[in-house]
Formats: C-alpha cells, sequence, structure tokens
C-alpha cells in the first residue's frame, strides 16, 4: 500500500459511506477481531457498515464486542446480497483470494464497490483496487492498527477497537508465541492494552470456556495422534462419528493440530476432519522453521495460507487421504529432515 494509495482512502473516507467488511470463510479469531475491530472504527467515522461473514463463527468468538451485529451471508443472503450490491466500499479482510469466501465469491465479484484488501496471507490475487498484503504480519489485526496508524488516526482507537484488534492478535501468534510476533507487534498489543483491551478478560473469554464435549473430543484426537519419526512428522484424525460423539460444535477443534508440533523433534504436524455433509475431509497443517506448510498445501491438497500454518482439503475418504499424505512424505524427505 503506497502513500499515493493511503491519500486516496483518506479522501474516500471523509464523506460517510456505505461499507461492506468480511473476513474469510470459516472465520477464526483474527477474522473476526480484524472485521469487527475495522466495523467499529468505519462506525465511529460516521460510515454505515456491515460485517458480512460468509457462515458462522466458533462460540469462542461470540463475545466480542459488535458481534451480535454480524450478518451471517448463509442464514441471510437476500439482505447480505442487497447490501454488497449497494456498498461503496467492500473490504476483504485475513484472506488472499476471493474464493475463501465461499459462496459470497459471485456477489462480491459482481460488486462495483472500490475493493480494500487487508491480509497477511501468502500469493495473494489481485482483486482489491488498494491492496495492504505483507506476509511478514503476525495478523490481520496487527495490519487493521497500523491501517489505523497510516490513516494517522490511532487516538481514535477506543476499548471496542482495541479488544477486537488484541483478541486477534492474540489467537494469530498462538498467544505471541509464533515466529510472526515481532517487537512490533508487542508494541501494538501494548497500545491496544493502553487504550483500554484487558488482555487477561479476553484470554479467559478465548481459551478458559471449554465445554466437557470439547476435552472429551481432544482426548480422542491424542489418542488418534500417530507419529512419523523418520519424516519428524505428527498428524490426527478425527471421523464424524467421533465427532458427533462428542456432540461437535464449530471450533471444537480449533488448536488440535498444534499438539502434533509440541512433541519433541517433530516439525511437520497435520490433522484430518471428516466432514461428512461437505463430503470432504478439512486438513490443517502446521510446522516450525522453514519447512513451508503453504507449499506443501498448494501443491497436494487445493490449499495454502502461511509458511508455519496452512489448511487444505481432500474429497478422498478420511482413510485415502491418510494415505496419499504418507505416500507423499518422502518427497520432502530431505526438507524435513534438513
Ligand atoms: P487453519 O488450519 O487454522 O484452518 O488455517 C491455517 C491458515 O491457513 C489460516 O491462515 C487460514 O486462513 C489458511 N487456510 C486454511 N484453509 C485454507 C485453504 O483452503 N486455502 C487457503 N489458501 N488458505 C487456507
Ligand atoms: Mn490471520
Amino acid at each position: 500500500m503506497t502513500e499515493h494509495d493511503i491519500k486516496e482512502i483518506k479522501a474516500l473516507l471523509i464523506a460517510p459511506k456505505h461499507i461492506v467488511i468480511v473476513p474469510h470463510k470459516n472465520p477464526d479469531g483474527d477474522a473476526m477481531g480484524s472485521t469487527l475491530g475495522l466495523y467499529h472504527y468505519l462506525t465511529k467515522n460516521n460510515h454505515t457498515a456491515t460485517v458480512i461473514a460468509p457462515n458462522d463463527y466458533p462460540d469462542f468468538l461470540k463475545w466480542l464486542p459488535g458481534q451480535d451485529k454480524v450478518i451471517i451471508y448463509e442464514s441471510d443472503r437476500t439482505k447480505a446480497e442487497s447490501l454488497i450490491e449497494s456498498a461503496d466500499l467492500i473490504f476483504t479482510l485475513d484472506f488472499n483470494a476471493l474464493h475463501r469466501a465461499g459462496e459470497m465469491e459471485t456477489p462480491l465479484d459482481n460488486s462495483k464497490a472500490i475493493k480494500i484488501m487487508i491480509d497477511h496471507h501468502q500469493q495473494p490475487d489481485i482483486y482489491a483496487k488498494y491492496m495492504f498484503s505483507d506476509v511478514s504480519m503476525s495478523s490481520t489485526c496487527e495490519m487493521v492498527y497500523r491501517f489505523i496508524d497510516m490513516l494517522e488516526d490511532t487516538d481514535a482507537i477506543d476499548s471496542q477497537i482495541a479488544t477486537c484488534l488484541y483478541a486477534g492478535i492474540l489467537t494469530d501468534t498462538g498467544s505471541f508465541r509464533f515466529p510472526s510476533s515481532t517487537s512490533t507487534t508487542h508494541l501494538v498489543a501494548a497500545d491496544l492494552i493502553d487504550k483500554g483491551a484487558d488482555h487477561s478478560e479476553i484470554y479467559n473469554s478465548i481459551y478458559d470456556t471449554n465445554s466437557y464435549e470439547r476435552l472429551q473430543l481432544l482426548g480422542v484426537a491424542l489418542k488418534n495422534l500417530k507419529i512419523i519419526p523418520e519424516y519428524r512428522t505428527a498428524y490426527i484424525t478425527l471421523s464424524q462419528e467421533e465427532l458427533n460423539a462428542a456432540n461437535f460444535r464449530k471450533g471444537d477443534t480449533e488448536g488440535f493440530v498444534n499438539y502434533g508440533l509440541s512433541i519433541k523433534n517433530i516439525i511437520f504436524a497435520a490433522i484430518f476432519i471428516e466432514h461428512k455433509q461437505e463430503g470432504i475431509i478439512k486438513i490443517s497443517l502446521r510446522s516450525e522453521g522453514d519447512f513451508s506448510v503453504n507449499e506443501f498445501s498448494r501443491q497436494n491438497f487445493s490449499g495454502g495460507g502461511h509458511t508455519n500454518a496452512a489448511g487444505g482439503k481432500s474429497d478422498l475418504s478420511l482413510n485415502d487421504t491418510v494415505e496419499k499424505f504418507i505416500s507423499i512424505l518422502p518427497r520432502y524427505k530431505n526438507t524435513l529432515n534438513s
């Protein structure tokens, strides 16, 4: 994003606008935190802003300030499409390709609104007039803070905005432990705390609100965990049957994949989760160091993401997906052992 872009965006935002803000499908903490943080900022500046999420998001985010105003595209298509059609501006946050908005791709693509992307995923598509894309950023929430900073308006950040942005930084950095959290990330977090984010309460709201069933499901996942030491790889499977038995709710498996990485000498972890209704296996991949799960997912599982965290999917059965996964590991033997 150039200084010239910022100048033009500032000019656009002088008069009240109709604005739609969109996170990716299956929104996570960063997607919801960044869209809601920006929503509060724009609303405060007299714009009419609406967050439209492609589908529902996990219960552990259903306390974020303003989340009750979010429109879910899947359950409110008519309203969502009319808002998209009449929007002057559309912000797309925390994703790098329109298809990541699921079925919202078509209305977004058809819309004549000026699009602004704020995102930190690798290899972004060029669909937005203004692109603030930076893969070195810890989170889209950190980028929204920096975006407001570029507009020379961080004084406008109040406790609602600060709470939303802090929540997304916290979740996307794995509580500040991933290499993507820099000293600047901490300075941004510190300023958000000064502006009213209650770091302890935010942590509790996200991480200390487990259901008993979720912990039982974690037990099943850990029992299913397998390791392949020669490839320094660990993987977990969860079948639809296992999910049903634990009364699965959206978001329940968030973070499970990281347990693989917590094993000594393991640098590559995967989780394969069966989604019978969609007919796919949803895959989450994590790595430590230089092994790029973004590349691995792009090459083998029609997905992508970041170097150390990516997602993908498979149309094969759960067993066949795992077999495919194991069968391609030898191709990566050198990188996994370097
Ligand atoms: P997760 O495994 O937690 O779903 O996702 C890890 C990271 O990869 C997130 O930044 C997420 O946005 C991204 N990601 C997840 N699934 C996909 C996918 O199918 N395609 C792409 N390009 N990125 C994905
Ligand atoms: Mn993110």
